[in-house]
């Protein structure tokens, strides 16, 4: 956020509670005055991180916040972000959003970078990918060893970055934003009375106030500082936006590419339905990312929709560690059925994936034991039989239970009477996107750039393992997508944080 005579730390605060949802783990602000930039993060959701005294002491009109969801790098206080890290001209601070394929050769980089360097970049106590992009744009020189600003260094180093990246930045003056060529994850542009406002989704424009002007193109960077706003292009344009977005990521209020998510997941709903009808008295959603397609799925076939499942809104990411006793009732601390209106009926199960099918087989057990006569499951999105190295954190190859199993086989895992999926023309065609401009490589294996081996993928890759290596994973988890939340005002000036 840019915004002179705005609590920009405050914006910022509201804006990051709207994108909680993309990120539980670690949440922090930077902010600039002008001449130097503070940084405040901690562990925790942003209610936790934040009060009244820590935003007061987050003055200046040039912010940027992040929310962390963890795929690249340990989930640890060093990893939170913004980023920060001295430069030749003063200092930046940099959220990301999405998930690096490159690390390990923007590493190397990075060590290259420091030996050459004075040692400005040097300071390697976090183990994400971000981090080093951070230093990366933070050491570069010129031809005679001279520091480049950074508006300077980001055409030099963002074409070297591979992956997903929704970057917003800052130095003392100036605002940044870039997306990678693909555009794999949302990035938005928008107005505020006195400022510019750049966020992850629109649904965090909104709730700050600001007016959608733009996407931030795939392949762009935008700068924003008192002379104006200044577009430049650091990569050809190859959009690949993330289909799962709009099958459960984003909120239901925000749009992508021009679609609205919600009716993204009334329309899966439908073609569901046309797909996959069901024999069934009553149509149920796994709330709540779940409900959009259980709406859809009833309007189209005809079968009433009802609540049968309460959802325990407040049940996130808790300090407080589950007792035994408490987690084997797993899901009925998120989810408890209504006996009352699902006992006797034929149900029709709306949900939006299965990963590993553990919550399902629970789900389908509670409902039977809450009286349902049968329990028909269908899933809004293609079976997941890919790892993401893009920012989603899904599971190994080998857990995803759709790997191996046909979708008989599933149903059977999971006790449903039966089980289907929309198929992967009809998920992308409720997006409106042409499916030649979505990433589906989850559900088909077609990934939207080159991967490097194996062994250079993983979340743990940058931390030491017990023999004093380095992690790889065979089947990487999934990479880390930081955050998420990116919204940008000022500009402060020491990395002085507190610690958790
Ligand atoms: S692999 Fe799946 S979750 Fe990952 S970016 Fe592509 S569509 Fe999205």
């Amino acid at each position: 956020m840019w915004a002179p005579g705005e609590e920009v730390a405050k914006l910022t605060y509201f804006g990051l509670y709207a994108l909680q949802h993309r990120g539980q783990e670690s949440a922090g602000i930077a902010v600039s005055n002008g001449s130097q930039i503070l940084v405040f993060k901690d562990m925790g959701l942003v209610s936790q991180v934040f009060d009244e005294t820590s935003l007061g002491s987050l003055r200046g009109h040039i912010a940027v916040g992040h929310a962390r969801y963890s795929t690249t790098g340990a989930s640890v206080w060093e990893n939170a972000q913004p980023t920060f890290r001295a430069t030749g001209h003063g200092s930046i601070a940099l959220g990301h959003n999405g998930n690096l394929v490159n690390t390990a050769e923007l590493a190397e980089l990075v060590a290259a970078q420091s030996t050459e360097s004075s040692g400005r970049a040097t300071r390697v106590a976090a183990t994400n990918d971000t981090d080093l992009v951070t230093a990366l744009l933070a050491g570069q020189t010129d031809e005679d060893g001279r520091p480049l600003t950074v508006e300077q260094a980001a055409p030099v180093v963002l074409p070297q970055v591979k992956g997903a990246f929704s970057f917003v930045f800052m130095d003392e003056h100036t605002l940044y934003a870039a997306r990678d060529a693909q555009g794999v994850r949302p990035l938005v542009l928008g107005r505020l009375e006195r400022g510019w406002v750049v966020a992850s989704e629109t649904s965090a424009l909104d709730i700050v106030g600001a007016s959608f002007i733009r996407e931030v193109e795939p392949g762009e960077m935008i700068a924003v500082d008192e002379e104006g706003l200044r577009s430049t292009r650091f990569a050809e344009a190859k959009p690949k936006g993330c289909v799962f977005e709009y099958v459960y990521l984003a909120r239901p209020d925000t749009d992508i590419a021009g679609r609205n998510v919600y009716l993204s997941r009334v329309e899966m709903g439908r073609k569901l339905a046309a797909e996959a009808p069901a024999d069934a008295d009553l149509v149920i959603a796994t709330p709540e990312s779940g409900t959009p397609a259980a709406i859809g799925y009833a309007e189209a076939s005809g079968i009433p929709y009802g609540s049968g499942l309460v959802k325990n809104s407040y049940v996130g990411r808790t300090f407080i560690q589950p007792s035994q006793t408490i987690r084997q009732l797993g899901i009925r601390l998120k989810l408890n059925p209504l006996k009352e209106v699902i006992s006797g009926k034929r149900l029709v199960v709306v949900d939006d994936s299965i990963v590993r099918g553990n919550t399902q087989r629970a789900l389908v057990r509670m409902l039977r034991e809450a009286g349902a006569a049968e329990v028909h499951v269908r899933i809004s999105s293609p079976p997941i039989k890919w790892p993401c190295f893009f920012g989603i954190d899904f599971a190994t190859r080998a857990e995803l239970i759709a790997n191996g199993l046909t979708v008989d086989e599933i149903g059977k895992s999971l006790g449903a009477d039966s089980l289907a999926y929309i198929s992967i023309d009809g998920m992308t065609e409720a997006t409106t996107i042409p499916k030649s401009q979505l990433c589906r490589a989850c559900f088909d294996g077609e990934y939207p750039m080159p991967l490097p081996d194996p062994e250079l993928l993983g979340k743990h890759l940058r931390e030491p393992d017990a023999a004093g290596g380095r992690h790889g994973t065979e089947q990487p988890s999934v990479p880390d997508v930081d955050g998420v939340g990116t919204l940008t005002a000022g500009v402060g000036g020491t990395d002085a944080l507190r610690r958790p």
